[in-house]
């Protein structure tokens, strides 16, 4: 993480309305204390989604990849 220190710099303002300690999901934008880290896509990209989009986008799902559980 080479980029943390111009990032929280840039991410001031930011930060104040979107904390660090927070995620949403990358498919329905809710905010989740338990956030899921997959790929699901073909694209091989890891992101954090809620457990209701984990439902539904991992049945037969060949890109489906579980990278571990992300809690608050
Ligand atoms: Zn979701």
């Amino acid at each position: 993480m080479k980029l943390n220190k111009s990032l929280e710099e840039k991410g001031k303002e930011k930060s104040k309305l979107n904390p660090k300690r927070r995620k949403k999901c990358y498919r329905c934008e809710v905010e989740s204390n338990i956030m899921y880290r997959v790929q699901y896509k073909e694209q091989k990209v890891w992101c954090f989604i809620c457990k209701s989009c984990l439902v539904s986008i991992k049945p037969n799902n060949p890109h489906y990849r579980y990278g571990g559980t992300w809690k608050r």
